[in-house]
């Protein structure tokens, strides 16, 4: 059976519990576990896929076409694990299985409530995601004190009772603010989070608490003494120059020791971090800085690219440079000069997207990056938009489209496929999940996976137009990958371009920190080469 740790949060949202639990994660992985971690989202949602990215950030998509909290994301990046459907769940998720349950007569008349009905549903989620492991990490979204927590919280405090107090470990991430005024820290908002948390019968183990100043060991007593946790439980969280220097921190203060010495695991093995010490040496001390400009329409929202902007790092700590990522509002493209806009651009990477907004802008960023030998990596809609920026201005290819504009659709090189336009009035089909995709031998794409067959990640309604692929490839593009079980276009490159890579699926997903995405680690490759022989210019 598995052991569970449990991540609640207190006094503010924001605080990095994903980056908790992934760090977490990382570090009962290195000790020999196997682990996973299931994200709880108090949202009525049913899903994240139709969740705005500039109010909720990226979605992010798993192997089996889940479209799920950003949160997902960390998980995969920290613990090197795929996840799946079954690690994220929402209120609207469970209750519309209990609602279905409820109408199909399961229940036999008895009356339905929130306690046990919901709270059944919700453990029995958790033990579901946990089955084959040693340890699930669980984290609950939200903060303690949300009404729509509170279901979950019942849930997670029954689960004890359930496997066993020894099973579970309650681990509370909560904010000790410094006052400027003061010139201190204060603890007292973590004793009324702690406060209400024990109010509904949780008594947390372990406290990680977020600061900008470092805390002293008085600090560390007197929230260990209110708080009823040994002090060597609590553990402090500075603000970090990079993320992936949490799993380093936890460890030194003996937050794994502490989690499996609760749990009555086993503490022989003793974690090898060397990896994860050099992603933070590279991250911080590679002398080069390579300049990419992110050509989006979501630039706002500090998160609507989270995993492309971190698989632009994870190039970077691959190649040994810095990446500094210039968000680029597509539409400012259109209106203002791209020539001068992109120009302090050493790549430029056109990133996914909904709708038509800014599409034109994101065009005119294709044809600067293809005239001026600038690597280009488009992903998605970045893609759909350099096959139309080809189209149109190498094969002179300017039609209308045939039907009535598409958001994606503003060239007919990129359609709805027939099959998906008979079922539009439903909302259209998206291809979601993992396609494997095949390469075409001595591609730039073939070179940079060092392998033919691959699988990746899609979510889009739109394809390539296979009635243009002809007079697009004699224009010069190639077509570097296909899905052969659907003949559709997934890779378009142009052989004679430093590096002019447009991919149909979100690489992104896949990269990792120690084992970056091969078309990310190679743009990033091409982005420094170009900024080197710009200097020697
Ligand atoms: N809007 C485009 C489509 O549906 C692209 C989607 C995306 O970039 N994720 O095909």
């Amino acid at each position: 059976m598995a052991k569970y740790v449990f991540i609640t949060g207190g006094v503010v949202s924001s605080l990095g519990k994903g980056i908790t639990a992934g760090s977490t994660g990382t570090l009962l992985k290195k000790r020999g576990l196997k682990v996973s971690i299931l994200k709880i989202d108090p949202y009525l949602n049913v899903d994240a896929g139709t969740m705005n990215p500039f109010q909720h950030g990226e979605v992010f998509v798993t192997d089996d076409g889940a479209e799920t909290d950003l949160d997902l994301g960390h998980y995969e990046r920290f613990i090197d694990e795929t996840l799946s459907e079954k690690n994220s769940i929402t209120t609207g998720k469970i209750y519309s299985h209990v609602i279905k349950k409820e109408r199909r007569g399961d229940y036999l008349g008895g009356t339905v409530q929130v306690i046990p009905h919901i709270t059944n549903d919700i453990q029995e989620r958790i033990i579901r995601a946990g089955e084959g492991l040693d340890v699930l990490i669980v984290e609950i979204g939200g903060t303690v004190g949300d009404i729509e927590g509170q279901p979950f919280l019942e849930a997670i405090r029954q689960m004890a009772v359930r496997v066993g107090r020894e099973n579970v470990v309650y681990c509370h991430v909560t904010l000790v603010p410094y006052l400027e005024a003061a010139k201190e820290l204060k603890t007292k908002p973590t004793q009324h989070s702690v406060q209400e948390l024990r109010r509904i019968g949780i008594l947390p183990n372990i406290l990680v608490c977020r600061t900008s100043h470092p805390m002293d060991q008085g600090m560390k007593n007197k929230i260990a003494l209110f708080c009823d946790v040994p002090p060597e439980a609590v553990i402090e969280v500075k603000d970090e120059p990079t993320i992936y220097n949490v799993p380093v921190s936890l460890h030194r203060q003996g937050l794994d020791d502490l989690i499996l010495k609760n749990l009555g695991l086993s503490r022989d093995i003793e974690p090898d971090l060397s990896d994860w010490l050099r992603v933070v040496d590279r991250y911080m001390n590679s002398p080069e800085c390579v300049n990419i400009a992110l050509v989006g329409k979501y630039v706002q929202h500090k998160d609507a690219y989270l995993s492309v902007v971190e698989a632009l790092h994870h190039g970077g700590i691959s190649q040994g440079v810095r990446v500094n990522i210039v968000s680029v509002e597509s539409e400012d493209l259109e209106s203002g000069s791209p020539d001068e806009i992109l120009k302090f651009a050493d790549g430029i990477l056109i990133p996914g997207g909904f709708g038509v907004r800014g599409v034109e802008g994101m065009i005119n960023a294709a044809k600067y990056a293809r005239e001026n030998n600038v690597p280009l990596f488009g992903i998605c809609l970045g893609m759909q938009m350099m096959a139309v920026e080809f189209a149109r201005n190498v094969c002179k290819l300017h039609e209308a489209h045939s039907k009535e504009m598409n958001p994606a659709t503003i060239h007919p090189v990129i359609h709805l496929m027939e099959e998906q336009e008979n079922l539009k009035d439903l909302g259209g089909t998206m291809r979601l999940g993992a396609y494997p995709c095949d390469l075409v031998e001595g591609t730039k794409a073939a070179q940079a996976y060092g392998n033919l067959h691959i699988s990746e990640r899609h979510r889009h309604r739109y394809e390539f137009n296979n009635a243009y692929r002809e007079r697009l490839e004699q224009g010069g593009l190639k077509i570097a990958g296909i899905c052969t079980e659907r003949n559709l276009v997934e890779i378009i490159e142009l052989p004679e371009h430093n590096w002019y890579i447009g991919c149909q699926f979100h690489g992104e997903l896949k990269s990792r920190p120690v084992r970056p995405h091969p078309l990310f680690d190679g743009f990033i490759n091409a982005s420094a080469k170009y900024m080197r022989n710009r200097e020697n210019n």
